[in-house]
């Protein structure tokens, strides 16, 4: 076994860790304020090569591998939990076209996507679905070299700053397999685009998309027709890992900010730190926050050696956005009534993690697939 990162992770983790404390933190709080999709703080990520690590070199990205992608997703989102999407998304969605893409497709989106000109987003959940991804109704159908989309998408990321969305549309009969998936451009007549008034994450600008009689060419399809679902899926394994690695750097950076606090603030003429009621509540965040981590490491690290490594994902899938979410509330609760003010990140990041408490699945749907690989799929009904 091997736990030391390369010199060149160690490098990158440094210099993305300045990035993310000097740049990013100090305007947390102003995407959040004006509800504002961070454009600048994109830009300078792209050039850090942060928005283009899963996308080939060939395509103008760093092509590193997926341990290296959670490193940085950890980093970026201890500055700011959004600008993680920003990694997330891009690794899940260079994979994606880099494997299925056409040539076409791949040079005109994957570039620009690395260097952050190009925004894209990912549209499988429905009004009436989410967990169960499979019953998706939207419908694309062929004709000569087009396909024309119609139906309604809801709750995408980033979808009102996106230049073109992967949308999963139904090509045949019902079921997972039957469905596809397609580079769809937000510029095409049909295309209509409703915000939502989040909790949290206000930054990432989450909305409906309406299709109605949308016209993309047939080289847009991503992969082979009806199979696009499936494909996917096995990308939403990988992303599972990321997110357990944003979930970790933003809960470590309220942890060590909540230590220095407790340090600082007295109460009864000694610092809170000297109570074992403050410190080791702080310790135990700690050392679960660790076991999420390295949890991650090695679910990226299997996939990096082409290892199984579903039950894993979701491993970090589950654990990683709830054990952050209530370690900021505690740490919330340590800072006092100014936890509980906006003057201290605590709050937003409490209401931003609780947001992937349920994007990419919910809990419960995570404990289905590893209860799947458990007790066997015939005895996990989904
Ligand atoms: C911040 C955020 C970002 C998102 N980003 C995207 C995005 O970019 N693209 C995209 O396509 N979607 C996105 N989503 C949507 C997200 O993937 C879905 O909301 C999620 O999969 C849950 O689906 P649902 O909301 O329809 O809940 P439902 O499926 O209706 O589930 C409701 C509740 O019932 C539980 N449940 C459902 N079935 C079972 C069962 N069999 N057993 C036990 N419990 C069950 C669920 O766990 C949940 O708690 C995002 C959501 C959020 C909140």
């Amino acid at each position: 076994m091997e736990f030391k990162l390369t010199d060149v992770q160690e490098s990158m983790v440094a210099t993305v860790r300045k990035f993310a404390t000097k740049e990013l933190l100090p305007k947390y709080r102003y995407w959040d304020e004006n509800e504002q999709f961070p454009r600048e703080q994109w830009q300078k990520m792209a050039e850090l090569g942060l928005l283009g690590l899963r996308v080939s070199q060939e395509y103008g990205g760093q092509a590193t591998d997926c341990v290296t992608a959670g490193l940085m997703a950890e980093e970026v989102a201890r500055g700011d939990f959004s600008c993680g999407y920003g990694v997330l998304l891009t690794c899940l969605i260079g994979d994606i076209l880099d494997r299925f893409a056409t040539e076409s497709v791949k040079r005109t989106w994957m570039g620009p996507m690395a260097e952050g000109e190009k925004i894209l987003s990912i549209a499988l959940t429905e009004p009436h679905c989410g967990s169960d991804a499979a019953a998706l109704k939207a419908k694309a159908v062929r004709k000569g070299d087009k396909y024309i989309l119609n139906g309604e998408k809801s709750s995408i990321s980033l979808l009102l700053a996106s230049d073109a969305a992967v949308v999963f549309a139904r090509t045949s009969a019902a079921g997972a397999k039957g469905i596809s998936a397609f580079l769809v451009p937000m510029d095409l007549p049909g295309i209509s685009r409703f915000p939502y008034d989040d909790m949290g994450e206000k930054a990432i600008v989450r909305g409906s998309l309406f299709m109605e009689d949308v016209e993309i060419p047939a080289e847009n399809l991503i992969g082979n027709e009806d199979t696009g679902f499936i494909q996917v899926m096995q990308g939403f394994d990988y992303s599972r890992a990321l997110i357990g690695l944003m979930c970790v750097g933003t809960a470590q950076q309220t942890l060590n900010e909540t230590i220095d606090y407790v340090k600082e603030r007295k109460a009864f003429g000694k610092p809170l730190s000297q109570n074992q009621g403050i410190s080791f509540p702080i310790v135990e965040w700690i050392s679960k926050i660790d076991i999420i981590r390295w949890l991650c490491y090695r679910t990226l690290w299997l996939r990096d050696n082409g290892l199984p490594h579903t039950k894993e994902a979701a491993m970090c899938k589950w654990l990683g956005p709830e054990t952050a979410a209530a370690a900021i509330h505690n740490c919330l609760l340590l800072h006092g009534h100014y936890g509980y003010t906006t003057d201290f990140p605590v709050e937003q990041r409490l209401r931003d993690v609780i947001g992937l408490q349920i994007g990419d699945g919910t809990m419960q749907v995570q404990k289905m697939i590893i209860g799947r690989e458990l007790f066997g799929r015939e005895f996990v009904s989904f």
